[in-house]
């Protein structure tokens, strides 16, 4: 399967979708029971962990959100009915060009932005060579129903989201 190259931004990756895809049905789905990963893994089965373009840029890609390497809580909306995800996950594929700031996030849209590095945490051993990381910024809906445990219990900060990363929303999608 030829590498096929993607463009986001400033960043130009080489992907093989199809080697990434098969790899992805072979990796577990998310077991951490902490309830940031418990309702990223409840958004994701109920179809609203991202939107159609972080849907369709998962896709592209041959990944599968579900089955998400990493994913953290930073904080929620004040109605707490939102929460700010970030996380990574694994491609197979190649960095051809990143941004002058390679920390430099790309949006994708009003709700998720992302960049990308060689440098892969928490890799699977069995993960084919060569390797990528996806890294992004997401709103994503709390839609576990112990809401206030779960928001409590991940240290929500109060700080406005535009602060903390330029380019994200909170308003519902
Ligand atoms: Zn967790």
């Amino acid at each position: 399967m030829p590498f096929e190259q993607l463009t986001l931004g400033e960043w130009v990756i080489e992907v093989d979708s199809q080697a990434t895809h098969e790899a992805y049905l072979k990796k577990e789905t998310i077991t951490c029971s902490c309830p940031g990963c418990q309702n990223y893994l409840a958004a994701c089965l109920a179809g609203q962990a991202l939107t159609s373009a972080m849907g369709a840029l998962f896709e592209d890609l041959g990944m599968l959100p579900e089955k998400e390497t990493e994913v953290y809580v930073y904080c929620g909306n004040a109605e707490r009915h939102q929460a700010c995800y970030g996380g990574f996950s694994h491609l197979v594929g190649r960095l051809l060009n990143r941004p002058a700031n390679p920390r430099e996030y790309t949006s994708v849209d009003d709700w998720f932005q992302v960049a990308f590095t060689e440098k892969a945490h928490a890799l699977s051993p069995t993960f084919p060579q060569p390797v990528l990381q996806m890294e992004f910024l997401g709103v994503i809906p709390w839609v576990l129903p112990n809401l206030e445990v779960a928001l409590s219990r991940e240290e929500i900060g109060s700080a406005p989201l535009e602060t903390l990363f330029p380019g994200l929303h909170w308003r519902p999608r």
